[in-house]
């Protein structure tokens, strides 16, 4: 009995109750929407000391600059190809159902919900240095601080070993304490849950959904072949491990990442989950989770690229091959820069419809059902983090016995 009660069983009977209880009890389920908050904001408050101290301990846990190299170009090239992966899956996938094609556009009235960013390639660049460390770390900018914290950490293999012992042990602590304080938030998982689903549920309902089926399903499908076929199929042929067992394994994270859409808020429990039930190494988990929750994400990639097609097709507009190719670039780099919280993907997206002359006002149609498919986008950045930390630990592990 004690074995069926435990978070993760827990976590998935909080998902069902939740729905059930948003359609039916709407009300009450928008009233204690604060009880998910809560539960939000006790994982968020760990994310900034936990991205800076597990880079930190990772980067100077390394033996040797040569095995940073190794991690660290490893880990880059994974992020790049499954994130490319994704976007060609998913314009070929939208390409076949070709969703919209007959959709009748209703009037758009709820078009300032949305203000279209001037996003260009310097200031995206720009976007990567923080001007005043103390600023980004005050204000959550997490690229900025991964950008600083890599430099830093880097910097201190170059200083005297007994000084750079104090700094690391300082920061291995910082972490260690982290893991603590993850560890009894995760134990509050399945109520957490259950109120933030059950108040999308109460907020939305499932009625949007229905009129939008062609698009949703679509979306849905891409991202189910890219998780459980693409993404595993490079597991089982680069790391060579079972990812289907791996999954069973780590469940937890990619459940929590569906019900918070939060792959930042998710964090903490992807690194705990990693090293204890799926046998990660702690430097591997550090370096490639924190950096993946932030810059690989898959299923915002893939998201992207189906929206703005789906946008191009209500819209009447035909895109070129030469289109599709600028969608496929300006959505991998739009992926990079979203942040890791709850609609981030759908305020990039004014960038990708920018690049190809599409109008940003019909992002109003796709925010009915946006929270409904970032819990799914969400789930699959979270599971390519992990499997990403998973192969890169075979293919180390398997160098070290070699
Ligand atoms: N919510 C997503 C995440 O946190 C980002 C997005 O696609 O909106 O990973």
């Amino acid at each position: 009995m004690k074995k069926l009660l435990n978070v993760e069983n827990l976590t998935l009977l909080a998902i069902v109750l939740g729905i059930v209880f948003g359609y039916f009890f709407k009300t009450p389920s928008l009233e204690l929407k604060f009880i998910g908050e809560l539960y939000l904001k006790l994982l968020k408050m760990l994310i900034i000391p936990l991205v800076v101290a597990s880079i930190f301990v990772a980067i100077t846990s390394l033996d040797s600059k040569e095995e940073l190299k190794s991690i660290g170009i490893k880990a880059f090239l994974y992020y790049l190809s499954t994130t490319a992966l994704a976007v060609s899956l998913g314009l070929v996938v939208v390409n076949i159902f070709n969703p919209g094609a007959d959709l009748q556009i209703q009037p758009i009235e709820t078009v300032e919900k949305i203000q279209p960013k001037e996003l260009s390639l310097g200031d995206f660049i720009l976007s990567f240095v923080p001007g005043n460390i103390f600023e980004a770390l005050s204000s959550g900018a997490i690229l900025p601080i991964i950008f600083f914290t890599i430099l830093f950490s880097v910097a201190s293999l170059f200083i005297q070993p007994p000084k750079r012992q104090t700094l690391y042990n300082f920061f291995d602590s910082v972490n260690d304490s982290m893991m603590v304080l993850a560890k009894w938030i995760i134990t509050l998982t399945p109520i957490g849950v259950f109120f933030l689903i059950a108040y999308t549920v109460a907020k939305s309902g499932l009625e949007p959904i229905l009129n939008l089926y062609g698009y949703v399903i679509t979306v849905l499908v891409a991202l189910f072949l890219h998780a459980f076929i693409t993404l595993p199929a490079i597991a089982y042929f680069v790391g060579r491990f079972n990812p289907y067992s791996y999954f069973w394994k780590i469940k937890e994270a990619p459940l929590i990442a569906f019900s918070t859409a939060s792959s930042s808020a998710t964090l903490p429990v992807s690194i705990e989950v990693a090293q204890t039930k799926g046998g990660v190494s702690k430097k591997v988990a550090g370096f490639v989770l924190p950096l993946g929750a932030t810059i690989n994400m898959d299923g915002t990639a893939l998201y992207e690229s189906i929206a703005v097609m789906f946008i191009a097709n209500i819209s009447g507009v035909d895109l070129t091959l030469s289109q599709q190719i600028t969608i496929f670039i300006t959505a991998t780099f739009a992926s990079i820069g979203a942040a890791g919280i709850p609609g981030a993907g759908l305020i990039m997206m004014t960038m990708i419809l920018d690049s190809v002359g599409l109008p940003t006002e019909y992002i109003a149609l796709i925010i009915t059902v946006d929270r409904f498919l970032d819990m799914f986008r969400t789930a699959i950045n979270n599971w390519g983090d992990l499997l990403g930390a998973k192969i890169i630990d075979e293919l180390i592990k398997r160098k070290e016995r070699s």
